[in-house]
C-alpha cells in the first residue's frame, strides 16, 4: 500500500497555464522536496479558475473524490516509484518523463519489476536503442494536419484536443513530441472565442460528419470546459457523431463524475473509446464509476504489448471483464512503430494467432479488430 512513510518527490504542483485544464504535476528532473507521497495538498497552487467549480462538483461523486486533486499528486520521480513498489531502481535520462497518477499505482504489485501495469510507465534502458524501421513519427501526423485538426480519413475530423495526458505511457506513438505530443496548436487550448472557430471552420465542408477528440486527453478538461467544447461541436449541423478517445477514466477512476455523463448527453450519438490493456487496470474502483456512463456509448481500444498483454489468458480476461461491464472492446492496435518503444513490439504473426483463440474463446463482439495504422493510408489495415 502507498501510505508508508515519506518520500521523495521530483515533482511539484503548480497551475496549469491552459484555460480549463486541470492543475498537472510539474515534471522536474531533480529531486525538490521531501514529503509524503500521499499528501496532496503540497505545493498546489490553484490559479485555474475553473479549479472553484470543478471543486463543487465533485461534492456529487461516487466517492467524493477530487480527481484534480488526486492527479495533481501524481509521481514524476522513478527512484519514488521504485522505492515505493519495492523494485529496484531504474537510472536512465529519455527526455520522456514518468508521470502516473497514485490510483494506477496502486493497481500494481508490490516486489514485482514486470509488473504489467509498471512496465507501461517505467522508463527502461531500451528506450536509448535506436531501432531501424521505428522513427519519431511513424505515422506522419505532423504532414498530415494543421492548427490540431487532422483530417486523415474520409467523413471524420480528429481534433487535438488537449496536450496533457493523465498519465505517461511508454509505448505512446507521440512520445517524441513531448511535452506537447504534437507540433501544431490546440484550438481548444485557444482563449479567445474566434481562435477556437478559425480552425474549426475547416470541418464545417468537406462531408466531414464525425469529429473525434483526441489528444493528449480530452478528458483533461474540467467537465464546465469540455461542456463548453461539446456545445461548439454540436452547433456545427454537419456533424452527426462524437466520439472522444481517452484513458483518465481507467488511470483515475474519479474523473467520472455525475457531471461529465451530463456533459456527454447531447442530441447526438457520443462513443467513448477508453485505452485499456491489462485487466489489473479495471479495478473496484473503476467499475463504481462507470456505473455513472449513462450518455455515451461505451468502446475500448488496447494496444498489443509485449509481457504486458501478449497472451491468451490475460487478453480473454481484459475482454471478457469488458463486456460484463458493457465495454464493447472495439480495437486491439498492432503498436505503432515509434522509437524507444520497439522493446514493447508483438509480432503480428503472434497477434493474428491470439486472435484466433479469443475468436473460439469469446462472444462475437467481445473479440476486437486487430488493426495497425499505416501512414497516408486511407483507413486502418485489419490483421
Ligand atoms: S494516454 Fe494515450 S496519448 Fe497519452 S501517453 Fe498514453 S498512449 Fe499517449
Amino acid at each position: 500500500m502507498l501510505e508508508a512513510g515519506d518520500k521523495r518527490i521530483t515533482g511539484y504542483l503548480h497551475a496549469n497555464l491552459y484555460a480549463g485544464e486541470t492543475p498537472r504535476p510539474r515534471i522536474r528532473h531533480k529531486t525538490l522536496a521531501k514529503t509524503s507521497i500521499f499528501n496532496k495538498a503540497h505545493f498546489v497552487q490553484f490559479r485555474n479558475p475553473y479549479r472553484r467549480l470543478l471543486l463543487r462538483t465533485s461534492q456529487t461523486n461516487v466517492s467524493d473524490t477530487d480527481w484534480q486533486t488526486e492527479f495533481s499528486a501524481a509521481v514524476t520521480d522513478t527512484n519514488v516509484l521504485c522505492r515505493h513498489l519495492d523494485v529496484p531502481a531504474v537510472n536512465v535520462e529519455t527526455g520522456y518523463p514518468l508521470l502516473v497518477p497514485k490510483p494506477f499505482i496502486q493497481r500494481m504489485e508490490t516486489g514485482n519489476p514486470n509488473d504489467p501495469l509498471l512496465l507501461q510507465v517505467l522508463p527502461q534502458p531500451e528506450e536509448l536503442q535506436e531501432t531501424i524501421g521505428f522513427s519519431a513519427d511513424p505515422l506522419n501526423e505532423s504532414a498530415a494536419g494543421t492548427n490540431g485538426i487532422l483530417i486523415k480519413y474520409p467523413h471524420r475530423a480528429l481534433v487535438l484536443a488537449s496536450p496533457h495526458c493523465g498519465i505517461h505511457c511508454r509505448f505512446c506513438f507521440r512520445r517524441c513530441q513531448y511535452p506537447f505530443h504534437f507540433p501544431h496548436t490546440f484550438p481548444f487550448q485557444q482563449k479567445n472565442e474566434a481562435d477556437i472557430l478559425m480552425p474549426l471552420h475547416r470541418i464545417q465542408d468537406g462531408g466531414i460528419e464525425e469529429i473525434i477528440l483526441s489528444g493528449g486527453d480530452p478528458l483533461m478538461f474540467g467537465d464546465e470546459r469540455l461542456s463548453e467544447i461539446c456545445q461548439h461541436i454540436i452547433q456545427m449541423p454537419n456533424i452527426k457523431r462524437l466520439r472522444i478517445h481517452s484513458r483518465l477514466p481507467i488511470v483515475l477512476p474519479s474523473r467520472i463524475t455525475p457531471q461529465l455523463n451530463a456533459v456527454l448527453d447531447l442530441p447526438i450519438p457520443v462513443y467513448l473509446v477508453l485505452h485499456v490493456n491489462h485487466p489489473n487496470e479495471l479495478n473496484d474502483a473503476f467499475v463504481q464509476h462507470r456505473r455513472l456512463l449513462r450518455s455515451p456509448v461505451l468502446l475500448s481500444q488496447t494496444v498489443l504489448l509485449r509481457r504486458i498483454n501478449d497472451d491468451i489468458e490475460t487478453l480473454a480476461k481484459l475482454f471478457t471483464a469488458l463486456t460484463d461491464i458493457g465495454i464493447v472492446p472495439y480495437y486491439l492496435h498492432q503498436l505503432d512503430k515509434i522509437q524507444s518503444a520497439a522493446h514493447f513490439e508483438v509480432s503480428i504473426e503472434t497477434g493474428c494467432r491470439l486472435i484466433k483463440q479469443l475468436r473460439s474463446r469469446l462472444s462475437g463482439y467481445a473479440v476486437p479488430r486487430y488493426v495497425r495504422e499505416v501512414a497516408g493510408a486511407s483507413c486502418k489495415e485489419i490483421l
